[in-house]
């Protein structure tokens, strides 16, 4: 008995000497700073952007939806530090259209963009919550953490909101036809890469059950059959790679990235798009039942929806880190 009794003390004992042993050592481990700034998005102000852009109906191109959409956007962006918020005029088949982005500068290399992006356009008579009020919101908030005043990113970041993807992807299209040729001049910096975001919170499964997928997994894609298709798989690596260690749903490199903006940077620099599902074996056929239709609201979206997309916002932000090599005051 007085052995056991040992035996319980000396068990006892070591296991408080292990518990104290790798407390000390995580508190003496040097912080972890991509965790460090990752930490920063909040999955509610990424609900709180989705909101805010729901409010604007399904922001059509050409309408008053659209331009106040605009309008609310260059609100954000200047309350999250950005003074150099840009539109970007262009002449759409449905008329004269904005993109509008702002942009985080470089501290040693602000000739060097990488472009993040979501297209703030929508339609379908709802609120184009998800497609593409979703991605618009992954958007924002990263410009929000990375317009704190102490982080830092060697390279330019812009966040551009595409104006009418829906009917022709002309804002991006028009943006790449114009400025591909300026790049390296002071009116537009060299790119380095584009991530698009489009529809963030809705992988139910194919076909869609009514609840998310056991499986739910984030879907990056490039374009194989595009001159861009090796540095496209890189920069899709490097997203993946950062989603595996920062967020809490895997993501998937798939191959066929289609029916987004960055179609149009796909032959200029590495670009991929970042989704709910793959667009053409998935999206197209109905893997979310509110596509385009008056049901893509904020209220017809879960808890584990927003919880989804927000991983995103992790992903590429994570990214970000190092492909435009993030500082956060004195860490690096
Ligand atoms: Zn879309």
């Amino acid at each position: 008995m007085e052995i056991y009794k040992g035996q319980l003390v000396r068990l006892l004992l070591g296991t408080l000497i292990l518990a104290a042993g790798l407390a000390a050592q995580t508190a003496n481990s040097p912080a972890d700073p991509v965790r460090t700034v990752v930490a920063r998005l909040e999955l509610d102000r990424y609900k709180a952007h989705i909101k805010g852009l729901s409010q604007f109906g399904d922001r059509m191109q050409g309408t008053d939806r659209n331009r106040s959409a605009i309008a609310w956007l260059e609100k954000q962006l200047r309350s999250f530090g950005y003074t150099n918020v840009q539109r970007h005029p262009f002449m759409s088949r449905s008329g004269p259209l904005e993109n509008i982005y702002a942009t985080k500068i470089g501290t040693t290399n602000p000739g060097e963009l990488y472009i993040v992006s979501a297209h703030m356009d929508g339609r379908g008579g709802g609120e184009a919550a998800d497609d593409d009020g979703s991605g618009c919101a992954v958007v924002l908030e990263l410009a929000r953490v990375l317009g704190m005043s102490n982080v830092q990113t060697s390279r330019s970041v812009r966040f551009i909101f595409w104006n009418n993807e829906e009917f022709g992807m002309d804002g991006s299209g028009t943006y790449a036809l114009e400025r591909a040729p300026l790049q390296g001049t002071a009116a537009e910096p060299k790119w380095l890469g584009v991530i698009q975001h489009d529809m963030m919170m809705f992988d139910h499964g194919m076909p869609p059950g009514p609840k998310q997928s056991a499986n739910a997994d984030i879907d990056i894609e490039y374009q194989r059959n595009s001159r861009m298709a090796d540095d496209s798989a890189k920069l899709a690596a490097a997203l993946q790679a950062a989603n595996r260690t920062y967020a809490s749903y895997p993501a998937t490199v798939g191959t066929n990235m289609a029916g987004t903006d960055s179609i149009r940077f796909e032959d200029l620099v590495a670009s991929v798009s970042v989704r709910e599902n793959e667009r053409v074996i998935e999206i197209v056929r109905g893997s979310n039942p509110n596509h385009h239709q008056p049901t893509d609201k904020y209220e017809n979206y879960a808890e584990e929806n927003f919880g989804f997309g927000f991983n995103s916002a992790q992903t590429t932000l994570a990214a970000l880190r190092q492909i435009a090599r993030i500082t956060l005051g004195g860490l690096r």
